[in-house]
């Protein structure tokens, strides 16, 4: 373990660098893990679409056995009329079961076709449902890939991540309160920069910018920043503020 740093914007640094590893760190395994999530998505789709498809082709067949039923009926029934017929004692009465059976063909006309259509509609779905299927191995290895590859990512940087996770508790433990709560809401902005180093933007002047908004930091900041390391923010954009090995040397070099 190197020496703890000295002064509060010097420990700031050091968490700012172990976070900025971290964030190196999981930036990769976030990445893994969202497409991991968009795979299982799709692959749920494929699977509901699959179930609806089961159910359709379910109701199908059993409106097609269905009529195919009552088309058995109606044969049992005409075959019954025509015996009736053959001992028919009076034309009329002939005529009588003549009409009957022409009616209960006209309807078993309409149940065969009726049936036909429910077949013809459960052969689309099932070819639906055997590409619903293949769609689904497809995807599923995908989304198995996907898996794994999250898992490794996450297997490589535990090491790192854990020793990391450490140094930034260590890192944390003799940062005062009010610096600790600046640097959190500061990370809490997200897109913002955290920490900026200042920048020199005219020696002979010593004017030195805040290395994030580029807007000049006033001499008694940068005395407090030089000096004592004081916790020190840009009064304009409100990064927080550390000076460079370099930069500090010419400061000093440039100082009466
Ligand atoms: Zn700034």
């Amino acid at each position: 373990m190197s020496a703890k740093p000295s002064n509060v914007t010097s420990q700031l640094l050091a968490l700012h660098l172990i976070e900025s590893q971290i964030r190196g760190l999981t930036g990769r395994l976030d990445q893994a893990e969202r497409t991991l999530k968009a795979q299982a998505k799709l692959l749920a789709d494929i699977d509901a679409q699959t179930s609806a498809l089961r159910t359709q082709a379910r109701q199908l067949e059993a409106a097609a056995a269905n009529d195919e039923g009552d088309v058995k009926v109606i044969d049992e029934r005409i075959a019954k009329l025509r015996d009736q017929m053959n001992s028919a004692k009076t034309n009329k009465e002939y005529t009588t079961f003549q009409t009957e059976i022409s009616v209960l063909k006209a309807d078993r006309g309409r149940l065969e076709e009726k049936a036909l259509a429910s077949l013809t509609k459960l052969d689309a779905v099932r070819k639906s449902l055997a590409e619903a299927e293949a769609a689904h191995a497809d995807r599923k290895s995908v989304a198995d890939t996907a898996a794994r590859e999250r898992d490794q990512r996450k297997a490589e940087i535990k090491e790192r991540l854990d020793e990391l996770t450490a140094q930034r508790k260590s890192a944390t433990a003799d940062i005062p309160d009010r610096a600790l709560e600046k640097f959190e809401e500061r990370a809490r902005l997200g897109d913002e920069d955290i920490m900026a180093p200042l920048e020199e933007h005219d020696r002979r002047n010593r004017e030195y910018v805040c290395g994030s908004c580029q807007v000049v930091v006033p001499m008694e900041k940068l005395n407090g920043l030089m000096g004592r390391g004081e916790l020190t923010t840009c009064s304009n954009c409100g990064v927080i503020l550390y000076i460079e090995a370099a930069t500090r040397d010419a400061v000093v070099t440039t100082k009466k």
